[in-house]
């Protein structure tokens, strides 16, 4: 396990679904890095919780908040925790809902309702933390990272964003953890989102801007992996992988880290991918070069997927050829042989 690491300042994000039985691991894992360095938590909403969310701007459906509202519950319960935060929001996103008319747009009003997930994972961190005797600070990312208005998959305004991290770095001086909502931004008054999984993104702009040593991304798998382990039982955890070959695998289906993640810190931070419930750290992503193939996948409908391969030129494989590159080929595969298809290419290229 890698904790000591030679510059101070580290950004960590906790995905949903490792975090969403239990704060225990993740704040662990903040208390140790804490020791030696300056943190800051860029949080995803719950595992579920944004979905019902974007369920919920169709629907207006009163279950649906109460299951988000048992959902943090149960959490705060087993955590000992405050859940005067979660009403409050939940009020709040009541009085939302009531108000679709107000918003420009549906796009808007969607965003708008989305940051309620983040947020109110955010809270119950920060109370959590606070528990283990450390002072975090709640922070919505709306007042720091701006964006334009593309809502739904907003596009960073970086020097309007670089201005205002002084915030979080006046609370690193004053030895706090600052706590920020990951996948939500905002252009003038509204609430943007920067795309699904877009929490990983949040960690790397503000790694950038905050010139972090490094930029860890805690979740439910370890790291990278040959293949997907779920479908392909013999991939392999790669312990490196370099920029260029996780930004091609990520364009070409790989769900480890969101596509546009990698950009801000290319070339000058590395991200390194781990496990929050053992707190193992899997994947460095830098400039070394995996040696390894790594297989990615589309479903491009109910009928076509692709599989890509990055890391080589050529491949003896009876399928269609759909796309290639300098170092990637992808072939074009049936939706219902995909899973055979992805283990059968992974035999042929390691065999
Ligand atoms: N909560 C958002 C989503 O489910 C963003 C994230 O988890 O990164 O897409």
């Amino acid at each position: 396990m890698i904790y000591k690491l030679s510059n101070k300042r580290v950004v960590v994000k906790f995905g949903g679904s490792s975090i969403e039985d239990s704060f225990k691991k993740a704040v662990e894992l903040v208390l140790k890095l804490h020791e030696e360095n300056e943190v800051v938590v860029v949080l995803s909403a719950l595992k579920g919780v944004t979905d019902a969310l974007l369920d919920l701007t169709e629907s207006k459906d009163e279950p649906i908040i109460e299951e988000i509202a048992k959902k943090h519950e149960k959490l705060a319960n087993k955590s000992g925790i405050d859940l005067n935060s979660v009403e409050i929001l939940l009020a709040e996103l009541e009085q939302v809902l009531r108000n679709e008319k107000s918003f420009p747009n549906k796009k808007a009003f969607i965003d708008h309702v989305l940051s309620f997930g983040e947020r109110l994972s955010v809270n119950l961190f920060v109370n959590a933390l606070k528990n283990s005797g450390i002072e975090g600070e709640a922070i919505d990312s709306f007042h720091i990272i701006r964006t334009d208005n593309g809502f739904g998959n907003a596009k960073v305004d970086f020097s309007e964003t670089a201005k205002r991290v002084k915030v979080l770095e006046d609370l690193l001086k004053q030895n706090k953890v600052p706590v920020i909502t990951g996948f939500l931004g905002g252009y003038k008054s509204f609430r943007t989102t920067l795309g699904r999984g877009g929490s990983d993104y949040t960690a790397t702009i503000l790694g950038s801007l905050l010139e972090a040593r490094a930029v860890l991304i805690m979740s439910d798998v370890k790291g990278i992996y040959t293949a997907d382990p779920k479908i392909v039982k013999d991939a392999k955890l790669l312990p490196f992988a370099s920029y260029e070959e996780v930004l091609t695998a990520s364009m070409l289906g790989m769900k480890a880290l969101h596509e546009r993640a990698i950009e801000p810190v290319k070339g000058k931070i590395p991200i390194i991918l781990g496990k929050t419930n053992n707190r193992s750290l899997g994947t460095l992503i830098s400039k070394i070069n995996a040696g390894m193939p790594i297989l990615a996948y589309k479903i491009i409908n109910e009928n076509l997927a692709s599989i890509g391969i990055v890391g080589v030129n050529e491949v003896n494989f009876n399928a269609r050829i759909y796309k290639r590159g300098r170092n990637w080929i992808c072939f074009l595969v049936r939706r219902e042989e995909l899973e055979n298809n992805l283990n059968d290419l992974h035999e042929v290229i390691f065999k």
